[in-house]
Formats: C-alpha cells, structure tokens, sequence
C-alpha cells in the first residue's frame, strides 16, 4: 500500500475531488475510489493541516517508508548532529537502526541517545583508523543480515585552517580534512557494499562551499567537492549492484562542526536573509531528505546533489 504523504499538504475536500489534468474539471468517476478518512482525531487532524515548521510532519501518522530496512548511520555526536536528526526520522519510519561514534569521548553521550532510539547497535569507529572499519564491516557481515541504507555524516578540519587564509592551510591539515571528509566515504562504501545484498541507499552530507567561496570554509570547501565528486564516481560503479549514492547539500546548521567556522553566524544571517524561503534550514528538513533517499521513493535517483537550504544556492547576490 502507498503510504499518504501528501496528509498534511492538500484538504480534504481538494483530495476528494480529482481534477482533470488537462482541463481542470472534475473527473468522472474518481471521486469513489479516494477513501474518506480520518488518521487521527478529526480536531487534531484539522490542526495539522495549517502549515507546521519543524518536522511539518504528523507524527500520529506514519507511514513507515523504512519499515524492514536495517539503516546503518555514522557521524552521531551528540543531539545537535544531523545525523540525530536522521536517525529520529528513520526510527520514525521503521528503520532498525546501526550507529556509529567516532570514540570514547563521544561513547556515553551516543549511548544515551542509541537507546532512546531504539537502535540495534551502536560501535565506535573511528575513519581514520583502518581497523575500526574493517571492525564494521566484520560486524555487519556476522549479522548476516542485509543492509539498505547508509548514511555517511563525518567531517573535519583542524580550527585553524577554518579562519586564516586557504593559501596558509598546511600539508597535513589538508590531508587531513580529505581522509576524514571525502576518503572515509570511499572506505565506508567497500565496507559496506557486500552486505547490501539486495541494493539500497548511500547518502552523505556536504555543502555549498565546494562550488562557491564562502568566508572561511577553505579546506573543508575543497574537501567537500572532492567528496562530490566521489559521489558519482561511486554512483556509477555501485549502479549494477543497485546500491545508489547521493548527496544533501544542507544549508547551515548551529551544530559542533558548524561551530568550528569562525563567523559561521554571520553566513546564518546572510543564508536567512537571502534564501528564496527567508529562513534557516532545520535538521528534520535534512533528515527527510534522507529518509526520501533511503527509501523505494529515492530508487530512480543516484549520483545526485540534492540542496535542502532554503533555496539559497540559486541566488546571485
Ligand atoms: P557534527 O559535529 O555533529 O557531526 C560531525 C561528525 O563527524 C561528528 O559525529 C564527529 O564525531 C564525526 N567525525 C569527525 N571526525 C571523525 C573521525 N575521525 N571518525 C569518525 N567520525 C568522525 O556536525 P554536523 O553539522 O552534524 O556534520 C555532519 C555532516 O554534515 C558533515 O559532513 C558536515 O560537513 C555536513 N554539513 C553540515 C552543515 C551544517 O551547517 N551543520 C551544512 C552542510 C553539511
């Protein structure tokens, strides 16, 4: 059955009657076959209907894109992560969830938050080191179980490269920025590639710094259109195996690596006053990206960069 998720945009009396595509006029006919119903108590069901921020999403009703989908998400720190966000919309959706951490320090706080999600499994990986994805892939094979969806949401670059000038960002700080934001993503995918037996869904987070200069972005700008352009390189050679890859291209976030960009508030200003829809992106706007991706909706899309950022990539000025 196809779940409704047009529930919260149309009324219900747009939905009952189907219009002809052509000429605007009713339909003969179709009016039948459109069940009248109720998901929730009709006063709350008259509520939601005004348009919601936030999740913009009825979250009495579910329907459960994810539902027998074992989702594998790597990158939680903490709850301002995207990757929180994307793991609540996946549990929201029925996902079995596997996270990843990057280390002790992150392991309480992760912990927490893998239980009140319900997840499956939780491990600390670090991507730098090669025995901890090995250690990954090992854990996903015992399993024996397949895996559908990926989501690859790990960045870095040491503070100092993300406030003096690119020219002065040294060897290693750019080495380092690529391993973490752009190789780990090809590490990730051969770990992982085996046991989605049966196809699915790979997703990973970048940002508008790759294609324009923004203020202090640097490095990581250079690293994320690398991390693009792996994207399709892995798109076309994971295709025959029906194993998809994408990116989001999220606009700014308040999150601890958002942080780490010196006037990273000043882009926010500038992103909310600019965008075509006049304010922030929100992490449930991402996360639904995601869960479009991970699910049979995404299945004709692969190689993509997908902008949930208010639309401010199209402006000029
Ligand atoms: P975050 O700090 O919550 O997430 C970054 C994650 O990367 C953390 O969980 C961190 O532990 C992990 N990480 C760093 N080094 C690692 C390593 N060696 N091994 C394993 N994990 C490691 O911040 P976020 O904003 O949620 O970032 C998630 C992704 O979203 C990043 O790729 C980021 O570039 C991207 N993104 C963020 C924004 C934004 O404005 N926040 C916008 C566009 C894209």
């Amino acid at each position: 059955m196809m779940p409704d998720l047009l529930h919260n945009a149309p009324s219900e009396a747009q939905l009952l009657v189907w219009l002809d595509p052509v000429f605007g006029r009713p339909v003969p006919g179709r009016r039948r076959s459109v069940r009248k119903r109720h998901c929730c108590p009709a006063p709350a069901c008259a509520a939601g209907r005004s348009a919601t921020r936030g999740s913009g999403y009825n979250e009495e009703f579910m329907p459960q894109l994810l539902k027998e989908r074992t989702a594998l998400v790597l990158g939680l720190a903490n709850r301002w992560s995207l990757a929180y966000a994307i793991a609540r919309a996946f549990r929201r959706e029925g996902a079995q969830l596997v996270l990843t951490y990057q280390g002790d320090r992150q392991q309480e706080t992760v912990e927490d938050l893998a239980r009140e999600l319900g997840a499956a499994r939780v491990l600390s990986c670090d991507v730098t080191q090669e025995a901890d994805i090995e250690r990954l892939s090992e854990m996903l094979r015992a399993e024996g179980e397949d895996l559908h969806a990926v989501v690859h949401s790990i960045a870095f670059a040491n503070k100092d490269d993300l406030a003096r000038p690119f020219y002065m960002t040294s060897r290693e700080g750019f080495l380092l920025a690529h391993e973490i934001s752009c190789y780990s993503l090809v590490a990730v995918a051969r770990a992982v590639a085996p046991v989605m037996r049966q196809g699915g869904s790979i997703t990973t987070l970048t940002y508008l710094g790759s294609q324009r200069v923004l203020p202090n972005y640097n490095v990581m700008g250079v690293a994320k259109a690398a991390l693009e352009a792996s994207v399709r390189y892995l798109a076309s050679e994971l295709g025959p195996q029906q194993i998809r890859v994408n990116a989001i291209s999220a606009g700014p976030i308040k999150t601890a690596s958002a942080r780490g960009i010196k006037d990273f508030s000043k882009i926010l200003e500038t992103v909310t006053e600019k965008a075509p829809l006049r304010r922030p992106t929100e992490p449930d706007e991402v996360a639904d990206a995601a869960v479009f991706f991970a699910s049979h909706l995404g299945r004709g899309v692969t190689g993509n960069i997908l902008y949930v950022d208010s639309g401010y990539q199209i402006m000029g000025i």
